[in-house]
């Protein structure tokens, strides 16, 4: 069974499709690249998945289970969790404090759990602090973790947003331009930190990136779409050399 099959997905917005008849599949444990021009429909099939647009018509399946039916938290606690385009982070918050809010989905004490301090509260407050002091040290981010959100440089703030949504321990995590903005540094250490998920904590990844350094190095397909249609799916190669994809980014 594939991870995601998305199919026939249309996303119309007053009248205007978004995205028109979009398919793909992305296989357990792959690193899938979404590429396309701006306005391409890229971030609306992220808004899809999650659920936070409802499309008009077709399916996106997730292990199986028909994403549609779902509500956006339903979407998260089935095993999705996504960075955006502009990062959305509590920003005066500290970093540990958002990778803590990011583990919220998890907890499954409720209100009451700090009155009733039983041994399995805490085993499981002391699981939850664990898990986010592991996900520090993948994305060597220990040094930042009480500093406020504001005050990180943007390349450490984009980690922090990464970070959070790896604490809601995702099978599947949808990542919406993770190098943009970055200095080809940062972008080096973000590839190295994409083949550490998907190697060691085996995270399905799907990425929409513009940087095909990146994609190139880091990819094992490539779904390209242009005005909200597939154009090419293929290895990073094969859509790169594809007439009809060279077409739609040079305009020949
Ligand atoms: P990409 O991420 O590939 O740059 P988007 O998915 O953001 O593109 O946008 C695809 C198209 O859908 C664009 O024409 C955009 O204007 C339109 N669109 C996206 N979200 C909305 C929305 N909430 N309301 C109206 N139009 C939208
Ligand atoms: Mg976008």
């Amino acid at each position: 069974m594939s991870e995601l099959e998305v199919n026939n997905l249309v996303v119309a917005f007053g009248g205007v499709k978004a995205i028109n008849d979009v398919s793909f599949s992305v296989e357990p444990g792959e690193i899938y690249a979404v590429i396309g021009p701006n306005g391409a429909g890229k971030s609306t099939i992220f808004n899809a998945i999650s659920r936070v647009y409802t499309p008009q018509f077709g399916s996106i399946r997730f292990q199986g289970q028909e994403l549609l039916n779902c509500e956006a938290h339903e979407v998260v606690s089935a095993g999705i969790a996504r960075t955006f385009q502009n990062i959305e982070l509590f920003e005066n918050a500290t970093v540990l404090d958002n990778l803590l809010v990011g583990r919220a989905s998890k907890v499954r004490t409720g209100a009451l759990s700090e009155f009733f301090f039983t041994p399995r509260v805490r085993r499981e407050e002391h699981e939850h602090r664990r898990k986010v002091e592991d996900i520090l040290d993948l994305l060597d981010m220990q040094h930042h973790r009480y500093e406020k959100v504001a005050d990180l440089s943007y390349g450490a703030r984009k980690n922090v947003e990464l970070a959070r949504a790896l604490c809601a321990d995702p099978k599947l995590l949808l990542l919406d331009e993770p190098a943009s903005g970055l200095n080809p540094e940062e972008t080096a250490d973000m590839s190295f930190w994409l083949k550490d998920i998907k190697e060691e904590l085996g995270v399905t990844i799907v990425m929409v990136e513009h940087d095909m350094n990146l994609v190139g190095r880091i990819a094992d397909r490539v779904l390209a779409i242009a005005g909200g249609e597939v154009l090419a799916v293929g290895n990073v190669t094969e859509v790169q050399s594809n007439p009809t994809v060279q077409a739609a980014y040079l305009g020949t």
